[in-house]
Order: structure tokens, then sequence, then C-alpha cells
């Protein structure tokens, strides 16, 4: 009897041990716990980004994640999705029902309220704190023991792209490591601080990648589109870093705006502007709106979403490749890869917040935004007019743009003569179409990125309206 009473402590003790450890294994680790260091004490090199993000979606029921293409040199690109379980069981549903309200997928979209947030991190190499803010907000997003960022995602997807320049960040990270000795040195003279060219900023090829939401000629970025036209979100952060002496810089922007950006998406920069201000303003961290980063060159990763009816903002963190792991600034004060990531990490959670608080008109707003650019376009040309008889390489290369950005065009059936802008006197004048000729209406769901990139003089906001 005895006998049988051990084995059965012993098979007990097991099975204990059994449940112990898969309990361990399904739940999210935090970054800390994963890597085996605390986020900013080190940096996290590109794999293990990756390797996180993977954890984090093998584990937790709130998330996804896909290999969206490759760099250059070769390394992963990403996406995860967040949302409640609910709205990960009909994630698809979500994504195609914003594309029929953009009109970019036929059918009539519900009257379901998902906000869409598209985060994007680390797009220029040697701004580095995002990426490590990245992991610190998929956790949050998915501990269970955070209840606030589960009520937010009842009402909204996040997306997020831990790292859009991985080639450009490894090349920083190693060459810092390369030189930083056993303890940092905080001096700003100190070789740590001082990258020497090429510098991390830019892809393999050395191109800015914050240049490139328009042209697309970099694989990053087509690879990238490719995704973002797939989604259309409502809302996209564009995480950067600046000078080490700066304070913190979220939107709204720089006035004046491009004319073409919509009031609502004026005054929604203003709502998310001000619910980060109130976190910083609780920690008595410095930053600022309104003075510099200006909104209108169209290929910027704040432009870009704004074009295509997103509220795009830009966040500037104090950093860049000059502050390492911590430098002393002009005030005197230390600023280190903690603090930076820790600022990153507040804004996120911050956009993600008011964002889920106004989905209703989030939504509504974005979906009024495609009826007007397919029924009633503000710009002052009605259709864009290419002679068919232009060099066959260019026309097919600009085509190929078009279809990469979702812009429509046909092909005159009949010839006219008409008044319009000729592009090579620069003169309104009676014009000749021919049958053949190539037009893009700017009566389309992506009429106001095509009068964007066609129109002959960008205007900005009337002086009057600053
Ligand atoms: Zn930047």
């Amino acid at each position: 009897m005895k006998k049988i009473l051990r084995l059965f402590a012993v098979i007990l003790l097991f099975i204990t041990l059994g449940s112990a450890e898969s309990i361990a294994q399904n739940s999210v680790q935090s970054p800390t716990d994963f890597l085996g260091y605390e986020l900013g004490s080190q940096w996290t090199p590109h794999h293990k980004v990756m390797d996180y993000f993977w954890h984090v979606a093998e584990v937790s029921p709130l998330v996804e994640a896909k290999q969206y293409g490759t760099t250059n040199e070769g390394r992963e690109l990403m996406l995860s999705f967040v949302s409640s379980e609910a709205n990960m069981a009909r994630l698809e549903e979500i994504r195609m029902n914003n594309l029929k309200r953009t009109g970019l997928l036929d059918g009539e979209s519900s009257a379901d309220t998902t906000a869409i947030v598209w985060l994007s991190y680390n797009v220029h190499g040697n701004e580095t704190s995002s990426s490590e803010a990245a992991m610190k907000t998929i956790y949050e997003l998915v501990n269970p023991d955070n209840t606030e960022t589960k009520s937010w995602l009842q009402n909204t997807v996040v997306i997020m792209d831990p790292m859009l320049n991985p080639d450009g960040r490894d090349r920083y990270v190693n060459w810092y490591k390369s030189v930083v000795g056993d303890d940092i040195n905080v001096h700003p003279d100190a070789r740590e601080h001082h990258e020497p060219w090429p510098g991390g900023r830019t892809n393999h090829y050395y191109f800015d990648l914050n240049r490139d939401w328009a042209w697309l000629t970099q694989k990053e970025s087509r690879q990238r589109m490719n995704e973002y036209q797939k989604w259309m979100p409502h809302i996209h952060v564009d995480f950067h870093e600046q000078g080490v002496n700066s304070p913190y810089y979220f939107a709204p922007a720089a006035k004046p705006f491009h004319n073409a950006i919509t009031d609502w998406q004026s005054e929604f920069q203003y709502t998310i502007g001000e619910n980060n201000a109130k976190y910083f303003d609780e920690k008595g961290w410095l930053y600022f709106t309104r003075e510099v980063f200006d909104l209108f060159y169209p290929s910027y990763g704040d432009t870009y979403p704004i074009f295509n009816g997103a509220i795009g903002m830009t966040y500037e963190q104090a950093g860049n490749a000059r502050a390492g792991l911590g430098i002393t600034t002009e005030e005197g004060d230390t600023l280190t890869l903690h603090d930076r990531l820790t600022h990153h990490y507040t804004t996120g959670l911050s956009t993600i917040e008011v964002s889920s608080q106004n989905a209703e008109q989030l939504v509504s707003e974005f979906a009024n935004y495609y009826q007007t650019a397919q029924n009633n376009p503000k710009g002052d040309y009605k259709t864009f007019v290419i002679k068919q008889d232009n060099n066959p390489d260019k026309l097919s290369a600009l085509f190929e743009l078009l279809e990469k950005h979702k812009i429509e065009y046909g092909q005159a059936e009949s010839g006219a003569t008409l008044s319009g802008y000729n592009y090579k006197t620069g003169d309104t004048e009676r014009v000749r179409v021919s049958e053949g000729d190539y037009l893009v209406s700017a009566h389309q769901p992506k009429g106001v990125m095509a009068r964007i990139l066609f129109e002959p003089r960008p205007e900005l906001e009337r002086f009057c309206d600053l």
C-alpha cells in the first residue's frame, strides 16, 4: 500500500510539473524575460527583435504575425497584428470591410467601426530606440494584467512593423558595439557618439526610406506598400529620432500644410497631440509641437498616409546615432536609450488609446474622405492626360507606379479638344486629347494621391488660415 502511495505521489508530482511547464509555455514573456536583459541596457539586434515578435505571436491569441519581405541584405521584414480575440477571429473581414469603405474593393461596407492603427518603427536605421519601444509596446498590449490595453483592443486593430530598415539599424548597432568599451562613455566627444559615414540612417543602397513612400524605388518600400494597400489604416505613426538636445516632438505638425489635408485630419492631430501631452505632463517630460516638420512632400511616412486618408504623423525622440546608450546633453542631463524608448512607448500606447476612444468618428471620417474623393474631389483638375506617344518605357514605368498606389487609369475612347493646362508651355489653353491617350481621373478612390502626384503646382493652405 505504501509503495502504491509513493508511486501515486511520483505521478502526481510529474503531472504537476508538466502542467506548470505548459502554463509557462503558454504565457507571453516580457522582453526582459525573453532577452535576458532590461530593455535599454543594450541594443537588441534585428534577429532578436524578430524572435520576440514571433514569440508573442505564437503564444498570445491576440496576435498574428507575418513576414512580408526581406531586405537587400536578406533580413526579415515583418508585421504583427494585435487585437481582441473576437477581432482576431474576423481579422480578414475587418480588413476587407475597410477596403470596401475606400471603394478599392467592390461591395457595401458594414457598419463596423473598428479603428486600424499602424505603427512604423525604425525607418531610419540609426534612430534605434523605437524598435526597442516596439517590444515593450506589444508586450503591454497583450499582457493579461494590463486591462486598459485590452479594452482598447475591443474596437481597435493595431498593426506593428517593428523595424522598417533592419540593414541600416544593424549597420549602426554593430558599429557601436565595435567601438564602445566595457562601460559606456557619456561624454559627447567620445568615439561612440561619432558614427562614421555612411551611417545607419539609410538602407543597403544608402537610400533614405523616409523619402521613398511615393516613389517606391527601394525593395523595402515596395514590399511594405503592398501590405499597406491591403489595409489602408486610419492612423499611421512613423517613429523617429532627432538631435540629442531637442525635446520630444509629436503632432500637430508645422503649418502651412498642403491644402489637400482636410480639416478633420488637422483637427485629429490636435486630439492625438493633447493625449500625448497629458502623459508627458504627468511625467514632466519636455515636448514641442507645430514648430518644424512639414506636411507637404508626399513621400514621407506621415504625408503619404495623409494623402491616403489616414491621420499620418511623425514622432521624434531626442537621440539619433549621436546618443549611443547614454550621452550628456547641453543641459547636463544624461539621455539614455532607456529614456528614449520609454517616451516612444508612451506615445505609441497613447495613440492607440485615443484612436480607440474616437474609433467611430475616425472610421466615419475615413469613409467620408473616400466618398469625397470619388464624388467631389477638391483639386483644380478633373482629369490628367498622358499622351500615348510618350516614350513607351517611361509610360510603362509610370503605370507600374500608379498600380502600386492603386491609382486607376484608362484610355480615351474618342478624341476631343478641351481647355487644359499644358505642362510643356505652362499655359492654360486649348489642348487636343486623342483617342488612346491615357487618362487619370481625379474622381476615384485614390483621387487625392493622383492629384498630389500630377498637379503642376502643389499648393499650401492659404496664409489667412495660418
Ligand atoms: Zn528619422
